[in-house]
């Protein structure tokens, strides 16, 4: 499903609300924040906590895929790889980067994702502070996707993001792996 149609879909069925000084999608309130502030509240924290703001990061996208896994879970009963996409979908409205399935294999508990457009590259490569980091970045998508493929695979998962556009490589792209 485009990007468009998926908007169209939701604003058809009252998930997506705009109404003077409110936003709202899934039920749930949200505001428009510029990936240079977020980026600043990242500095921060990086000020203070070290690598420990990617934990950070890692457990607020964990959060967000659960409320996503949540909402999208409850109201659509449709296959593993349907309900993967629409929440994949979901992210790619926000403006998280280009997200897809790169491969889903259910038998073996593996899902790849690839991600392109990552909003926060172009902006750490921008912060005095962060442009040195020597490591992946897009921990806050691992975590929602983390979310995601638990959900799916009904279990824990292990995950790691494998590429990075910030270290180089063409796209960035994250492993899921089912824990037995
Ligand atoms: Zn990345």
């Amino acid at each position: 499903m485009s990007v468009s149609k998926f908007i169209k879909k939701m604003m058809f069925s009252r998930q997506l609300n705009f109404k003077k000084g409110e936003f709202e999608m899934l039920g749930i309130r949200g505001a428009v924040i510029p990936v240079r502030t977020f980026t600043h509240i990242i500095e921060s924290v990086y000020r203070k906590q070290g690598d420990d703001a990617f934990n950070i990061l890692f457990e607020t996208g964990k959060e967000h895929g659960k409320l996503g896994v949540e909402k999208l879970g409850k109201k659509h009963s449709v296959s593993k790889r349907k309900f993967l996409e629409e929440i994949i979908e979901s992210g790619n409205v926000m403006g998280m980067g280009k997200a897809e399935i790169k491969s889903f294999n259910p038998q073996e508990g593996l899902l790849r994702v690839n991600l392109k457009n990552s909003p926060f590259e172009e902006e750490f490569r921008r912060s005095k502070e962060l442009n040195d980091i020597n490591r992946s970045i897009d921990e806050f998508q691992r975590g929602v996707f983390h979310s995601m493929a638990e959900a799916v695979f009904d279990s824990e998962v292990q995950s790691r993001e494998d590429k990075c556009s910030f270290q180089g490589d063409m796209h960035c792209e994250f492993i899921f792996k089912e824990v037995d």
